[in-house]
């Protein structure tokens, strides 16, 4: 009896604490590159910590450590760093928002823990890969009660203008030809099919981005594919990854200039109540956190530089004015905040993956990557809420309440 009433009181006490949505932040080091026995900036890892070696001006004892809620050294494995996140993951098919995303220099291992290595086999594949395989096998295990629907996008977010990555080789279906050339937003057709030259304007296709929509899109416009199984996703990711490569020969590794954003939609049905719930997720490699040097950077890329700070800082404001509770949130400061507006709010979960890079020589980026996710981090949203009717945060803490009462009783 009252063992039995102390750990289903543990138990309720630790299902209230994982409704909890504030921010987790994880960091990430991945392997010094080149010969193994180049020094480290890293001085130690622990689980929840690390502790760099910082160059006298940053700091009296040249040691500084910061804290996460977890930390990885070189040695964890992409399985690893994927248990840690796949309760996160399941969360989204009872019906809640979740947001993962990757933070870090270019360089640093974002790509590597979203998507993994240039080649991509069962044991390097990253969080993407696997969260996907993993919540078809959770569906599949619970279809006798609830019936899943999951659907994907896959979009990027380059110079503030969003653009769909899951389109047929690479092209705008409607304009191929024209997409392929150019990269303004402005292009000029000279049709040729008339005697007369026509001359037509037309804007390049970029997405508008909608908040609170019925369906929970926000991206209604960019494609939305349903996938049964591990093999869609492959596939689409690849096509996704390829339509990223196109903009990046004409752009010279645009990749790390842009922010890429895979999305899941969630629908469940219960088969025998027929309550509907719905979850959405997005998988988010961000564009390279690193400053781009004013006096280097000119024309296109001081542009990009530009946007991607804007977006960055964004993202750095809209979370430490949910951390003051301020009543106006600024999401509409850029494209990346109004994107992700309904996974960083208090009814969300999210996730940074903060990514150093051990170098030496990156020490500067390598603190203020640190210090944006100890702002971030320091962060308590409200509990986090599924979207459908009854609150289990409410039930649960009553019943808690009352498995406290029961114990007292005993005492
Ligand atoms: P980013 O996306 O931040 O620019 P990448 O993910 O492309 O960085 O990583 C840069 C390089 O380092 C890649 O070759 C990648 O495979 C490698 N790398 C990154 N993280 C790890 C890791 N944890 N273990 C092994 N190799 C890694
Ligand atoms: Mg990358």
């Amino acid at each position: 009896g009252y063992q039995r009433v102390l750990e289903e009181n543990r138990k309720l006490y630790n299902q209230v604490q994982d409704l909890k949505g504030n921010i987790r932040v994880y960091c990430r080091v991945r392997p010094v590159k080149g010969q193994s026995n180049k020094l480290s900036s890293v001085d130690h890892i622990d689980d929840g910590s690390i502790t760099i070696i910082t160059p006298s001006k940053y700091g009296k004892e040249g040691r500084k450590s910061f804290t996460f809620n977890k930390a990885f050294g070189p040695s964890a494995s992409q399985a690893e760093v994927f248990a840690d996140t796949q309760p996160l993951i399941r969360s989204v098919l009872d019906g809640y928002n979740v947001c993962i995303f990757a933070y870090g220099q270019t360089g640093s291992g974002k790509t590597h823990t979203m998507t993994g290595p240039d080649v991509i086999t069962e044991k390097t594949m990253g969080v993407n890969y696997r969260a996907l395989s993993d919540l078809f096998m959770i569906s599949d295990q619970r279809k006798d009660t609830i019936s899943y629907d999951i659907s994907v996008q896959m979009i990027e977010i380059y110079n503030e203008q969003v653009r769909d990555l899951l389109v047929a080789d690479g092209v705008n279906k409607r304009y191929p030809f024209y997409y392929m050339l150019v990269s303004s937003t402005i292009i000029i057709i000279i049709n040729i099919s008339f005697t007369d030259i026509v001359l037509v304007s037309l804007t390049l296709q970029t997405l508008e981005i909608r908040n609170s929509s019925q369906n929970g899109l926000n991206v209604p416009d960019a494609n939305l594919v349903p996938v049964k199984s591990s093999t869609d996703v492959i596939s689409l990711m690849n096509l996704g990854q390829k339509n990223r490569a196109v903009g990046s020969t004409a752009m010279n590794d645009r990749s790390s200039r842009s922010h890429s954003c895979l999305t899941v939609h969630v629908q469940g049905k219960n088969l025998s109540s027929g309550t509907l719930l719905r979850g959405c997720m997005h998988l988010v490699d961000l564009a390279g956190s690193e400053r781009v040097e004013k006096t280097e950077a000119v024309g296109e890329r001081l542009k990009e530089a530009q946007h991607i700070n804007k977006s960055l800082s964004a993202l750095g404001d809209v979370i430490s004015s949910l951390a003051q509770k301020n009543a106006h949130v600024p999401y509409r400061n850029s494209k990346l905040t109004q994107l992700l507006q309904d996974s960083l709010g208090g009814h969300a979960k999210t996730l940074m993956f903060v990514h150093i890079a051990p170098e030496h020589d990156a020490i500067g980026e390598t603190i203020s990557t640190l210090k944006f996710a100890e702002r971030v981090s320091s962060v308590e949203l409200g509990a986090a809420r599924a979207n459908k009717e009854n609150s289990d945060v409410k039930e649960l803490k009553e019943q808690i309440a009352s498995l406290k009462a029961a114990l007292a009783r005993k005492e």
